[in-house]
């Protein structure tokens, strides 16, 4: 899914006169390997063992195996399928292999008396065992005296041709050693190999080697590529907070407002109608803390959906505002920027405060009165979109910048905000906002550039929501639900299914359900919400399901239903499978943010697939089980692994290649150790190393 209509940068039109480059060379490229170091550090996914011939006897089933031995029988079967299936024999037992897809060729090859070598997974099969689409060759031959490495790669870029490169690259590179040599063997359970030797092992791992401690990357070879990324991620964050830290920013001290007794800080709390929760108070003074400093805060505040960021956020604007500064808030979309406004509006007005509303969709006249108002400073607030960081945006004195979901922008668009707000060399706070949290150990450890706040209590006095999951097939029941919650006067949220990148499809989706929904509930207003209607519909829909016009609304889009509508109290979330546990998350915090009972629906399809995927299944068990975030982020990064878990929310983080930050504890806590040593004794190699491993992507660590 990608952020709705951002101000993408088309790519230019490809120069003149440049020589082509070669389809590998492009798909090169797009793996990022473009250095002769990148390509010495791009390691095998896994290794084929072509080294040896097993006796049939002696192969388990499960093992890959290459064998070599005589077809006794060759027939083509018509059930269940068309389908070759070839005897063999090899002196010691003997096995099946099954083809589905094949050519006359093979079949040639194939044929009774011929000497074959096969490589595959050997499997107990209904009529004995079997290897299903082997591959296989002409038998005899040399053995190669290595392992096969496994690359990973993309279409378009054969393993033969990526591992000529690989290997040159690796013959090129300059691989000379950037660890002190104090700290090889320092605080690790065992001596680090050098790089080099590393490389060239696991690139050609003599056959002496287990196959499985390269598999599961315990062999000191990986050790050493393991310890050695962990370090420039460690490097490279803490390299950048150091940055960081020698920049200076306004330091935003309280000050009494002309003609008041008290500040607008301490009055906003006193208006707010209600009390902040104890995790509200202690994230606010940690944010108020920095907000004292010369130093730009860099902060990631994480609370569960309903957790009550926004209140936090205003807090922050109003300590800004009281030392006679400007604070921006930026949020992902129109109707969340919206949602922000209205609320820090109806909070700020009343004390004077003057808010200005910038987005993509409104009016020229109405911009440009915007526009005066962030330059003079007659603003001291501003809301919006993308629309924030436009180049006309002139604003007189940033102090604070607040980003809501941040990783839904992407890195160009959060450098673009830190040096368009950067003025007479001062650079704004920085305060971003997620509810999709990160384990507060790997936060910690992963993210030592960023100091993190965290929201771990909702506001007393919300209902529980309960979560069913529902076959589709049982829609009926769901209706009559809907029937129930609307006879109480309660509204709906029906969310369709996002089928990938097309949104038109969805649509026709979501209209058929829309056109289900108005047959079978005569007398309510269903609407419909898409990602494709202009920004201004999407609002007028909005209202009406705000105001209670709408019984039941029907939406395609994940993002735009940030909504806060306290009456809706039941979610329904269609091809619930397809969504990811986070977004499921999100989506259920929608409802039960009143004090009536609240439901949500997680409707799976069993269409198309016998039984749902092990990890489809997870993730809805999850949803059942708890409605913690925090615990939903834990189970999400069990499922997923921290790679993905990551990258999902920090586009632009450097993720992971190798290490692992739940098996490799130990080498994270020795990188940890030597990175400020590195930094301040031996800031040659720590250059070099960050150049080795970060190279081209350096920029984007800034973010
Ligand atoms: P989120 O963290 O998801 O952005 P919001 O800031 O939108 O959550 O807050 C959710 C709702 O809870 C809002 O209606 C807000 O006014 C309300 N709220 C926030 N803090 C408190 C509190 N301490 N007590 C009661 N209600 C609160
Ligand atoms: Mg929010």
């Amino acid at each position: 899914m990608s952020p709705p209509a951002a101000s993408s940068p088309k790519a230019p039109p490809a120069a003149a006169g440049l020589p082509q480059k070669s389809s590998a060379q492009k798909a090169l490229d797009k793996l990022g390997l473009r250095r002769d170091i990148d390509l010495a550090l791009h390691l095998p996914l896994r290794y084929e063992d072509e080294t040896r011939i097993t006796r049939l006897a002696d192969a388990r089933d499960g093992d890959t195996v290459q064998i070599e031995a005589q077809v006794t029988h060759s027939e083509l079967v018509f059930r269940p399928r068309r389908q070759l299936r070839v005897t063999v024999d090899d002196g010691s037992d003997t096995c099946v292999l099954r083809f589905i897809n094949f050519y006359p060729s093979h079949q040639k090859a194939l044929s009774v008396g011929a000497r074959v070598r096969v490589r595959g997974e050997i499997r107990g099969g209904f009529a004995g065992r079997e290897m299903v689409h082997p591959g296989f060759k002409a038998a005899g031959g040399d053995l190669p005296a290595a392992f096969t490495p496994v690359y990973p790669t993309v279409a378009g870029l054969p393993q033969a041709y990526l591992r000529k490169a690989v290997l040159s690259g690796l013959a090129r590179a300059d691989l000379s050693e950037t660890l002190p040599p104090d700290y090889l063997n320092k605080n690790l359970p065992q001596p680090l190999s050098s790089l080099r030797e590393a490389l060239q092992f696991l690139h050609n791992p003599t056959p002496d080697v287990m196959l499985a401690t390269l598999e599961d990357r315990s062999h000191p070879a990986w050790q050493r590529l393991k310890a050695e990324e962990l370090l420039a991620q460690q490097l490279s964050q803490l390299q950048a907070r150091r940055v960081r830290a020698a920049m200076r920013a306004p330091a935003l001290t309280r000050q009494v407002m002309a003609g008041t007794q008290c500040t607008l800080h301490e009055q906003l709390l006193e208006r707010l109608p209600f009390r902040l929760t104890a995790a509200q108070q202690r994230v606010g003074s940690e944010i108020d803390a920095d907000l004292q400093k010369n130093i730009p805060m860099h902060r990631l505040l994480q609370g569960d959906v309903g957790s009550g960021k926004t209140v936090v956020a205003a807090l922050a604007a109003a300590r800004c505002m009281d030392a006679g500064w400007q604070c921006a808030l930026m949020a992902p979309t129109e109707i969340l920027a919206e949602q922000h406004f209205r609320k820090l509006i109806s909070w700020l007005e009343p004390l004077g405060i003057q808010t200005a509303w910038l987005t993509g969709s409104q009016k020229a006249k109405e911009r440009r009165e915007a526009l005066a108002m962030i330059e003079s400073g007659a603003a001291g607030l501003v809301v919006g979109t993308h629309a924030v960081i436009q180049d006309k945006v002139v604003f007189k004195n940033l102090a604070l910048a607040i980003i809501d979901e941040q990783h839904r922008f992407g890195v160009a668009q959060r450098l673009a905000l830190r040096s368009k707000m950067t003025q007479g060399g001062e650079e704004p706070h920085l305060l971003m906002m997620t509810a999709t949290p990160i384990p507060r150990t790997l936060a910690m450890s992963y993210y030592a550039d960023l100091d993190v706040s965290t929201i771990d209590e909702l506001p007393p006095g919300r209902t529980p929501i309960v979560t069913k999951v529902v076959a589709d097939a049982r829609r009926d029941e769901v209706v009559e639900r809907i029937r129930g919650q609307l006879a109480e006067g309660r509204q709906v949220y029906w969310v369709c299914p996002l089928i990938e990148e097309s949104e038109s499809v969805d649509l026709i989706n979501a209209t058929q359900t829309l056109e289900a929904l108005t047959a079978a509930l005569p007398g309510t207003q269903v609407g419909l919400l898409h990602s494709r209607m202009p920004p201004l519909e999407k609002k007028a829909v909005m209202a009406l399901f705000t105001s209670g016009q709408l019984g039941v609304l029907v939406s395609t889009t994940v993002i735009e239903v940030g909504v806060d509508v306290p009456n809706a109290s039941l979610m329904v979330i269609e091809h619930a499978e397809r969504f990811g546990l986070s977004q499921l998350h999100q989506l259920r915090g929608r409802v039960g943010r009143g004090a009536a009972a609240s439901a949500c629906v997680l409707l799976y399809s069993t269409g198309e697939a016998p039984r749902l995927g092990e990890t489809a299944r997870a993730r809805l068990k999850a949803m059942v089980d708890t409605q913690d975030g925090f615990e939903i982020a834990r189970r999400d990064l069990e499922i997923r692994g921290p790679g993905e878990f990551l990258g999902a929310r920090q586009s632009g983080a450097p993720l992971l290649r190798f290490a692992d930050l739940a098996t490799d504890s130990a080498l994270l806590a020795w990188a940890r150790v030597l990175a400020p040593v590195m930094l301040d004794r031996y800031a040659d190699l720590a250059h070099r190393h960050i150049l080795r491993w970060l190279g081209g992507r350096a920029e984007f660590l800034k973010a």
